[in-house]
């Protein structure tokens, strides 16, 4: 597993300017490489990354076009791989599945195999010697082409660089009055043969961590930094193989099978065994919240525009401490609890303490960075991750099943009206999520009336025995009666006696 770790520089102007002019074209280069990789994907079905490129298009050297050509070809595959994820998502949860045909047998054979290798795209497969029939490419192709349409591709447009030894490498200085910096990158620029070095300052964080530096360079433009034709802020990042996960100084985690977290900005994390991680998290973002509404209100009322150098000062507090605290709770709690399988709700940080502004960038930039923070830990600890539906999973009893707006009594507490069970709402709720994996009816693409339908349904099928025997003033009877959520299946469960109207 690689991580970066940022090195701060004293590269002077002049050579910020080089490599500003190497970034230009080295995102113009990603562009077109990109472009040209997607039309060989189209056309033979297959993206390469030794693919030739003709040199005359390109400003950057022979040398900086592979390094671009590696990285936007493990860019596109990596997106293409969530796409065939997808692909196999959709076979497995559609009607298909269930056709117990010899026919639909084969056609979802063949259509995972096609997925499995990538052949979408290809005139001609052969699956045990035997060609598969035209009309089966063709909805593989059209499944993939759907399902590719329903995501952005990915834009090259604001990339870093990520550069090997071909053309940036990282060393201790070679000559003493070059001591005072403990490293020095020499990096290849658009002139050939007139390299620029550039001194870097010791990372703390990378000299603490144990694993190898591997020879890799990352080149980027901080974020929010770029704008109103400045040009934003360079970090120079080094790549490192992070150190080996179990240590024996460390308590030994809790080994478990499934873990549900419920996502929250009251709670960042509440897990399904019941941990309330990350608390108050909104007291800080309300506080942050009013610092920037309030600035972007004066400078509207003086009619400016809203961004500022103190606008994005704050936003990236904002970022910087939501990112933080992301890392912070989530590498704590898989220190200590080691799942086989986390079991995640599509992620929703919007909360009505927020002002609009304020939810739309936490939404943005919590969504992303807990998607890949949990990525990062679920490579690096081996675990699986699904998402379900999020949808009513606040308010059903974990115990019971029992699903009503009233159960939720208020933002933290949780009041089964059914079964009389009181819990923090949190880890209930998380409950609830880990008990929807590998459910169909559960997945995330449902709609939020098919959720509430299996939501009720698991509830009856557990309790309309019990139900349609209870007397008519019963009081139990009374609240499911009364529940809106059951309002289709009153008639049901007590046929001809119903109390309300
Ligand atoms: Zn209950």
């Amino acid at each position: 597993m690689m991580r970066t770790y940022p090195y701060s520089h004293a590269a002077h102007t002049k050579k910020l300017n080089l490599v500003w002019a190497v970034l230009h074209a080295y995102r113009q280069s990603a562009k077109k490489i990109a472009n040209d990789q997607w039309k060989s994907f189209f056309i033979t079905g297959e993206i390469d990354k030794q693919a030739l490129i003709c040199a005359s298009d390109h400003i950057l050297s022979d040398r900086y076009l592979q390094t671009c050509q590696y990285q936007v070809v493990g860019v596109l595959k990596s997106w293409i791989s969530n796409r065939k994820n997808e692909f196999r998502m959709l076979v497995m949860h559609s009607s298909l599945w269930e056709d117990p045909t010899e026919e639909g047998k084969r056609l979802r054979i063949q259509l995972l195999f096609i997925n499995k290798h990538g052949l979408w795209f290809k005139d001609r497969v052969v699956m045990q010697k035997e060609a598969i029939p035209p009309e089966v490419m063709r909805l593989a192709r059209n499944l993939f082409r759907r399902l590719m349409n329903k995501h952005n591709k990915p834009s090259f447009r604001h990339i870093g660089m990520a550069l090997d030894a071909k053309v940036a490498r990282i060393e201790k200085p070679k000559k003493a009055r070059n001591a005072q910096f403990p490293y020095w990158l020499t990096l290849s620029t658009l002139t050939p043969r007139k390299p620029i070095h550039i001194p870097l300052v010791e990372n703390p964080y990378a000299l603490g961590t144990d694993g190898d530096d591997k020879a890799f360079v990352q080149i980027n433009v901080r974020r929010g930094t770029a704008m109103d034709g400045r040009a934003g802020i360079l970090d120079i990042a080094r790549v490192k193989e992070a150190a080996p996960v179990f240590s024996l100084e460390r308590p030994r985690p809790q080994i478990v099978d499934t873990l549900g977290i419920d996502v929250g900005l009251r709670t960042l994390v509440a897990t399904s065994m019941g941990e309330l991680l990350g608390r108050n998290l909104i007291d800080r973002l309300c506080r942050l919240d009013a610092q920037i509404s309030r600035l972007a209100t004066e400078r509207q009322r003086q009619g400016l525009p809203v961004r500022s150098r103190r606008y994005d000062t704050l936003v990236n507090r904002l970022r910087t401490f939501l990112k933080n605290e992301i890392g912070r709770v989530l590498n704590g709690l898989f220190a200590r609890v080691h799942p086989a399988k986390v079991v995640i709700e599509s992620l929703d940080f919007r909360s009505p303490d927020l002002s609009r502004r304020l939810n739309r960038l936490v939404q943005n930039f919590g969504r992303t960075w807990f998607r890949q923070k949990l990525d990062m830990l679920s490579e690096q600890y081996g675990f699986l991750v699904e998402e379900v539906h999020a949808a009513y999973s606040s308010q059903t009893c974990k115990s019971c099943d029992y699903v009503a707006k009233n159960n939720r009594s208020s933002q933290s507490k949780f009041h089964c009206r059914f079964c009389g069970r009181k819990a923090h709402a949190d880890p209930n709720g998380a409950c609830v999520i880990r008990r929807r994996r590998s459910l169909a009816e559960y997945a995330p693409w449902r709609s939020k009336r098919q959720i509430l339908q299996a939501t009720v349904g698991c509830f009856l099928k557990r309790w309309s025995g019990r139900l349609s025997g209870m007397q008519v003033d019963s009081a139990l009877r009374l609240v499911v009666e009364g529940n809106p959520y059951f309002a289709d299946h009153r008639a049901a469960l007590w046929p001809g006696n119903t109390t309300t109207d």
